[in-house]
Order: C-alpha cells, then sequence, then structure tokens
C-alpha cells in the first residue's frame, strides 16, 4: 500500500496503546477502536483504524489487525459526524465507561458532551448506523458546543462508552494513555474529586514562623490518612500510591513542582520506620527527585523532612517534601499566610507530571 498519512498516524497510536498497561485497564468490552479519517472523508471506506480492534490480552492492549480503511466502525461514524463540524477533528478513540474517567477528563480540561440512547427515536433506530449521528448532534446541541468527550450510559443491550475525539491519532493515543495512568492512580487512592480542602496551607521547609495550618484545620484527624481512606471531602492530587507509599503534589506549593513522598501509615516520627520502610520510602524519593527533574528542570532541590511543630511541620503524619528550586527565584509563590497558587497551576503541573510517571514506575517498564 502506498504511504498514507493517516496509516501511519494510526499505526504510531496504537503502538502506543500497545506499550501502556493502564490503557488496557480502560478497553472496554466490545473492545476500543483507534481511527482517524482522511481529509474531507465522507464515508466510512475513507476511515482509517484497526478492523479487528483493540483488546486486553493478558493485561496488555494488543491491535487484533493492522491499521487500515475501515468497512464498519461506531468510531469511523462518530469522526465523519463530527468533522460535519469540525473538520479537523478527524480522529476518535472508544474507552470504557466509568464516571471517574470523566471526571479525570474534566481535571484535564477536557469539553465533555453526552447523550441518552434511551431518547434514541424510533426512526434513527432503524437506520443501520444511525444511532452515532444522531448522538453526536445531541451532544454539541447539549452544551451548544464541540466536545471532546461524548459519553453515553448505555441502553439496553448497549454497553455504556466513552469516546475521545481529536485531530490526530497520535495524540489522542497519548491522551488516553496519560487519562489511563490517571485512572489507574485514582482508583488506587480511592480519591475523588470534590471541593478543595487545603492539605498543608503554609507547609515551609525548615521554617516555623509562618501562621500554622492547624489554626484553621478543616476536616478532623490526619489529612493524609483522610486521603489514604478515600475521604471524599479530600482533594488530593496523587501522582502513585502503591500501598506502602505516596507521592502528592503539595497544592499549596513552596515552588513550582514541590512534591510530597509519605509513607501510607501514620508515622510520626522518621525513626520509627523499619529499615525495609526506610528503603522502600527512600527509593520513592530518588524516582520523585528524578520526575521533578525531567519535568521541571530546577536548578536544585531541597529534601526535607520536617518533625515536630517547632521544626515548622504543619502535618504530622510523616512526609517528605521535595521541593525545586532555581538560581534566580522570583521569590516564593506564598508570600503571605494562605495565599493559594491558583489551581490552573496546579492543574497543568500535574499533567505534566502524569505524562512522565514512567520514572515513578521504573522497574515495571523495564
Ligand atoms: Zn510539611
Ligand atoms: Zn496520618
Amino acid at each position: 500500500m502506498d504511504h498514507i498519512e493517516e496509516i501511519e498516524k494510526v499505526k504510531e497510536g496504537a503502538s502506543i496503546l500497545e506499550k501502556s498497561s493502564e490503557f488496557a485497564i480502560i478497553i472496554p468490552e466490545v473492545h476500543s477502536n483507534l481511527v482517524m479519517a482522511l481529509e474531507n472523508a465522507e464515508k466510512i471506506e475513507e476511515v482509517v483504524g484497526i478492523p479487528g480492534r483493540i483488546t486486553n490480552l493478558n493485561g496488555m492492549p494488543k491491535t487484533v489487525s493492522s491499521p487500515d480503511f475501515l468497512k464498519t466502525s461506531h468510531m469511523a461514524r462518530l469522526a465523519l459526524s463530527m468533522m460535519k463540524h469540525d473538520p479537523s477533528l478527524r480522529s476518535a478513540i472508544n474507552i470504557k465507561y466509568d464516571p471517574l474517567i470523566l471526571e479525570i477528563c474534566e481535571k484535564l480540561g477536557l469539553k465533555i458532551s453526552s447523550y441518552d440512547r434511551t431518547y434514541e427515536p424510533e426512526v434513527v433506530r432503524k437506520v443501520e448506523g444511525g444511532t452515532i449521528p444522531w448522538g453526536v448532534e445531541e451532544a454539541i446541541k447539549k452544551i451548544d458546543d464541540i466536545p471532546d468527550v461524548i459519553y453515553h450510559e448505555g441502553a439496553w443491550g448497549k454497553e455504556p462508552m466513552i469516546c475521545i475525539v481529536g485531530t490526530d491519532a497520535v495524540e489522542l493515543a497519548e491522551m488516553a494513555v496519560c487519562i489511563a495512568r490517571l485512572y489507574k492512580v485514582e482508583k488506587n487512592s480511592k480519591v475523588k474529586v470534590k471541593p478543595t480542602i487545603p492539605s498543608e496551607s503554609n507547609s515551609v521547609l525548615f521554617a516555623s514562623s509562618r501562621k500554622k495550618w492547624k489554626d484553621s484545620k478543616p476536616i478532623d484527624g490526619c489529612i493524609f490518612c483522610s486521603i489514604v481512606d478515600g475521604n471524599p471531602e479530600v482533594k488530593e492530587k496523587v501522582l502513585y500510591n502503591d500501598g506502602k507509599n505516596m507521592v502528592l503534589m503539595n497544592l499549596y506549593p513552596y515552588n513550582r513542582g514541590h512534591l510530597e513522598v509519605l509513607p501510607v501509615k501514620h508515622y510520626t516520627d522518621l525513626n520509627e520506620l523499619s529499615t525495609e520502610e526506610i528503603k522502600d520510602l527512600f527509593i520513592i524519593v530518588q524516582r520523585t527527585i528524578s520526575l521533578i527533574r525531567d519535568v521541571i528542570k530546577p536548578d536544585g532541590i531541597n529534601v526535607g523532612i520536617n518533625l515536630g511543630e517547632a521544626a515548622g511541620a504543619s502535618v504530622d503524619h510523616l512526609h517528605i517534601h521535595i521541593v525545586p528550586r532555581f538560581k534566580y527565584e522570583s521569590g516564593f509563590m506564598e508570600t503571605t499566610a494562605n495565599t493559594r497558587v491558583i489551581e490552573e497551576d496546579i492543574d497543568v503541573m500535574y499533567s505534566k507530571f502524569i505524562e512522565k510517571l514512567d520514572i515513578l514506575h521504573f522497574e515495571e517498564s523495564l
């Protein structure tokens, strides 16, 4: 076959998906497909995809056949329907339905809409392949905008589904892997996205002079234990949780990219940990340092533990601050008590870290 850009893109996208064990977790029962239509395509035969779709084979995504032009495909119909509204939206992928995945999409700033298959008119249902074009129109009407994500919650005999649309199959595959990683992390830590509550509003390394976070402690008990327990009142940006140790973003950072590593167990002193626990904890500290170096590229890093209130600890659950430092700092991000770094900035940092999460899992990826 001649060199066709769309085939190359789908091939590259599929190989990105095939390397991600996380993506396997979000493949639906009906399997996934990744498609990309030719420019100005009008019919299914002008859309490239994986004819046999992408399945979950022993925990890894597996393309059942090579990319090719499709004969029938919901995702091809979806891309064609989107192109009627925005010709650049030539690519689509479907993943399993889970409200948590929708929350993650929202956090990533994707526009979400939906349609309800139970309201599908009889006349639409009778037409072969009529559901998707109808659903796309419904979803666009619903938010009066062109969504990045369209989902439906199923109907009699139909699995609920989330579809993501975009301009390029490679970008879409990367996005799907990013969503899958977040999904795995959030599912493991059982954290639900809810209104923000400060974790350590003034966690300042090696300084105890600032207003104590404890003065305005918003919930009972330990904030870090609440995260571990999956308290729905607590919103945290969890980057990693292996059941023994966690890596969180500090929502009130001392500097951009400030992370915290902590044992899941509520220790209050470094000397309570066994040799084995210290080893596991500091391996994660090392990886977190690598993650920060890769993503933030700081000139230096502070690694700090504050033991006791007098030493500046605002949460007594043992945690290690990993703070990127720069030769020329424009001043600390918090200059007054309880000044909060704008949330958008945290979200941007969060997605940058998420893209590089392999660094925290490097043993698995070898
Ligand atoms: Zn602290
Ligand atoms: Zn605790």
